[in-house]
Formats: structure tokens, C-alpha cells, sequence
């Protein structure tokens, strides 16, 4: 196909594992939209999973993200296997991240951002790509992986695209096909509780305390969700806050809130910009 020329020629990495939704595609057009090819790859990495069963459960859908990636028109598909990935076996490299894959997620899944920087920095070697997009749904593997092309001379250029949602707000993953008609409609909360703390902050002086204790009170009160984590922290260093007290707009940085939860064994996290 032919390409316009005012994107010069320069090619795009969507890095996915597969199970494609409206949340891939959006970064798939974004890369179309900014340059002149786009190769899409699909593997679902072993070393970012602690657990076992997660990685065992986790989604495939490979026909129906190939119709998907035809309809696309992408330029390239690649489907590695493990001995392409990891040719000197299933370990992690070690990054120094600068503490990042340390904090929020990187507390509660200890090693998931090795693995991740890993998997990425030899998706980056094995496709070189110009720039690489990445979702906020996943914000702060989005600042690990900014640290990890710095730390490899800032190629690619990593571009960090919005969440998007369904119309009732859940975050869109691929996790949530294994979610029944119930954890589905209940999964919404997630969102009406970003949303709430962000209104409530607008109109008081709220601290994190009181707004957790809200934010807990309307996920798990729909009865199939659970939260596992509200955390409120700086948006630029993912410091977590820890003045229960303190009222959030009263920092003079910016705030974000992480929410991790559980529907049965499904584990689904969002973010949102508090204030
Ligand atoms: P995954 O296949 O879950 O590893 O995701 C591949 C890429 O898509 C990552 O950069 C994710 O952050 C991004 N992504 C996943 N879900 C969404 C979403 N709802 N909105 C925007 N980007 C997303």
C-alpha cells in the first residue's frame, strides 16, 4: 500500500498480548496516523506474570486478532515464540528503573516490571522501531518503559496514548472477557469511584483517608468486585501519599489515584487523574 510521504519513513511498535479490544486499536491508528509503518506483536510474556494461574487463564483470541489487524491494514504482524524472546532461557534481566518498578504495582507484583522492560527492551532490538506506543491504562509500566529507552538512548520514542473506556467507564483490557454479565456491570464501579474522588476534590479539601473509605465503600458494595488497593501519588514520580490526612489539593503536584480489584480471580487495575 502506498504511504503518504509527509510521515517520512519511520516505523511504529504496538506491543500487545494479544486478546485485542478498542484499546489496542486506538494505539494501532494513533501509529498509523504518526508514521509511515506499524508492526503490531503479540506475545504473552511469562517473565511479567507472578502468578501462575493468571498467565495459564490469561486471554487468546489469535483468529479474531487477525481479522482485526487485516481490517487495520497494519504492515506487519509479529508472533514471536520463547526462543526468539529469550534465547538464553525465561529470566528477567535486571534494569535499574530507578526505584519505579519498585512502587504501587511494583509493591504488589514484585518483579512484573523486570519482566516487563524485559520483554520490551528485546521487542525494541528484535523490531527497532522509531517510536513505540503505549497505553495510560498501564501508567506506570508507561514511566518504566520511558526509563528503560532512556537508559537505552532514547529510541524509541515512547508515546503514551489515553485509557479508553466503555460507555460505562470500565477501562477497556483484555482480562475482562473472562468476566461474567454481573462482574462486568458491576467492574463499572471502578471508574464511578475515580471519578467521585476527582469531583470531590474540586469542590473540598478532601484527605485520602475519607476518600478511600467512599471509593472502597462503592466498588465492593456492588457485591462482585473487591478491591485489593486505592493509592493516591504524585503523578510524576508515582510517590505513593501517605498522609492519611493531608487534603489532596493542597500539594503543589500533581495527583493520581491507582485502583487495583478483584472480580473472582480476575485482577483489573485503572488510574485517573485526581487533581
Ligand atoms: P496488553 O495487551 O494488555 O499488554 O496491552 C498492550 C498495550 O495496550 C499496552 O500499552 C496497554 O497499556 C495498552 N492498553 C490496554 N488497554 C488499554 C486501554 N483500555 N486503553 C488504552 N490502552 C490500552
Amino acid at each position: 500500500m502506498q504511504k503518504e510521504s509527509n510521515k517520512g519513513s519511520n516505523l511504529a511498535l504496538i506491543a500487545t498480548m494479544g486478546a485485542l479490544h478498542e484499546g489496542h486499536v486506538s494505539l494501532i491508528k494513533r501509529g498509523q496516523k504518526e508514521c509511515s509503518q506499524v508492526i503490531v506483536s503479540i506475545y504473552v510474556n511469562p517473565t511479567q506474570f507472578e502468578n501462575s494461574n493468571d498467565l495459564i487463564n490469561y486471554p487468546k483470541s489469535i483468529d479474531d486478532d487477525i481479522d482485526i489487524l487485516n481490517s487495520l491494514n497494519i504492515d506487519f504482524l509479529f508472533i514471536p515464540n520463547k526462543e526468539l524472546m529469550y534465547p538464553n532461557g525465561l529470566v528477567s534481566k535486571v534494569f535499574d528503573l530507578n526505584g519505579i518498578d519498585e512502587k504501587l504495582e511494583g509493591a504488589m507484583r514484585p518483579g512484573h516490571f523486570q519482566g516487563v522492560a524485559t520483554v520490551v527492551d528485546r521487542l525494541f532490538e528484535l523490531t527497532q522501531p522509531d517510536k513505540a506506543y503505549f497505553g495510560l491504562k498501564d501508567f506506570q509500566q508507561v514511566q518504566i518503559i520511558k526509563k528503560l529507552s532512556l537508559i537505552k538512548g532514547g529510541t524509541p520514542e515512547i508515546i503514551a496514548c489515553k485509557i479508553i473506556r466503555e460507555d460505562s467507564g470500565l477501562a477497556m483490557s483484555s482480562r475482562n472477557s473472562r468476566l461474567n454479565v454481573k462482574e462486568l456491570k458491576a467492574a463499572a464501579s471502578i471508574f464511578k469511584a475515580l471519578k467521585f474522588a476527582e469531583k470531590e476534590v474540586k469542590v473540598f479539601p478532601t484527605p485520602p483517608a475519607a476518600l478511600i473509605r467512599e471509593m472502597k465503600s462503592i466498588i465492593n458494595s456492588t457485591g462482585h468486585i473487591k478491591v485489593e488497593e486505592i493509592t493516591f501519588a504524585f503523578s510524576d514520580n508515582l510517590d505513593v501519599i501517605n498522609d492519611p490526612d493531608f487534603p489532596l489539593d493542597h500539594y503543589n503536584k500533581k495527583v493520581h489515584c491507582f485502583i487495583s480489584a478483584y472480580a473472582g480471580d480476575v485482577r483489573l487495575i485503572d488510574n485517573h487523574f485526581i487533581c
